[in-house]
């Protein structure tokens, strides 16, 4: 159940991008390049390529490749929603900062009191405090102490990924997604990257604990003779002799495991944080832990607050 970091793509660089859009007109021979013939035939993500030169029609003419009319107009009009939406986002921002009662707030703060969502923010903005700037409000400051614990800014990283269903990234930290600042995690591990790679080794160090404590409980208990084999069934056994071979907590990083199985969703109605910043997911006892379930990865699932709320109904 070891996971892993996602491959990074930043090293490519933006010569090998353009060549390879270069490579596929000429391999078509074309003289204008569609996204969707490049996706056909690139080597590379089109919107990758897109994010790093601002956008197609940009990519077309560093490639010295002509651009046809519908890109343009693309272009055009995308240029003019653009405009008209920050006005739309400053304003709403200003409107929350009313109902908040302060002048500065992270953009998680907003994201529960907004019209638009942040991430729609961010894309207009150079970053949060960028927009704040521009809606003439103060800059939000992230908590930036040296005396913060390693496990704080380890559970942040938890906290961060779990929200946002995926890996996080340093603009979701520079879009105040984090707690904590960037240069805090960038000094206690030296990057970014090596702080994920912190946390990717904390998940799996506790993950090794577990499997060999199961091991280890489950060899000495079966080759116990003194206690009959029928005891080892859950269901079977009597309420008022249940001995647990776990303990009933469910620590971060077993719940950060399981909830990264069950792709950061609630299992029975797949509701996520990522989609819906109010849904909190809880991680549950298949077994309830009153009938013998044991705190293992294959007894535990994660539900969503009303989902979890259900199930204890059912079950009183
Ligand atoms: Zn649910």
């Amino acid at each position: 159940m070891e996971f892993k970091l996602n491959e990074y793509h930043h090293n490519i660089s933006d010569k090998d991008l353009l060549n390879d859009v270069a490579r596929v007109a000429k391999a078509l021979n074309k003289a204008n390049l569609t996204k969707v013939e490049y996706t056909q035939n690139g080597q590379y993500g089109v919107e990758t390529i897109c994010r790093r030169f601002g956008s197609w029609l940009k990519v077309l003419k560093l490639c010295k490749l002509e651009s046809n009319q519908f890109q343009l107009a693309a272009a055009s009009s995308s240029h003019l929603y653009t405009s008209i939406s920050n006005l739309f986002l400053l304003d709403d921002i200003i409107r929350v900062s009313k109902i908040l009662g302060k002048e500065s707030f992270s953009s998680r703060e907003y994201n529960d009191l907004a019209k638009y969502s942040s991430s729609t923010v961010f894309k207009r903005f150079k970053s949060w405090n960028d927009a704040l700037d521009k809606a003439g409000l103060q800059p939000y400051k992230q908590i930036s102490e040296k005396r913060i614990e390693t496990v704080s800014l380890l559970e942040e990283i938890e906290r961060m990924w779990i929200t946002l269903g995926r890996q996080p990234t340093v603009s979701d930290i520079k879009n105040g997604y984090s707690k904590y600042a960037l240069n805090t995690f960038s000094r206690r591990f030296g990057g970014w990257r090596n702080a994920l790679e912190a946390f990717v080794v904390w998940i799996n160090d506790e993950q090794n604990d577990i499997q060999a404590m199961e091991s280890k409980t489950d060899q000495s208990v079966e080759d116990d003779p003194l206690i009959p084999k029928k005891d080892l069934v859950p269901q079977d056994t009597p309420l008022s002799i249940i001995k647990h071979k776990t303990k009933r907590d469910i620590n971060l990083r077993l719940r950060f495991l399981v909830m990264k199985r069950d792709n950061f969703k609630c299992c029975v109605c797949g509701a996520s944080p990522a989609k819906d910043s109010e849904v909190e997911l809880h991680v549950d006892h298949i077994i309830p832990w009153s009938k013998g379930g044991e705190t293992v990865i294959g007894n535990l699932q994660t539900l969503c607050s009303k989902c979890n709320l259900g199930k204890s109904d059912l079950i009183e």
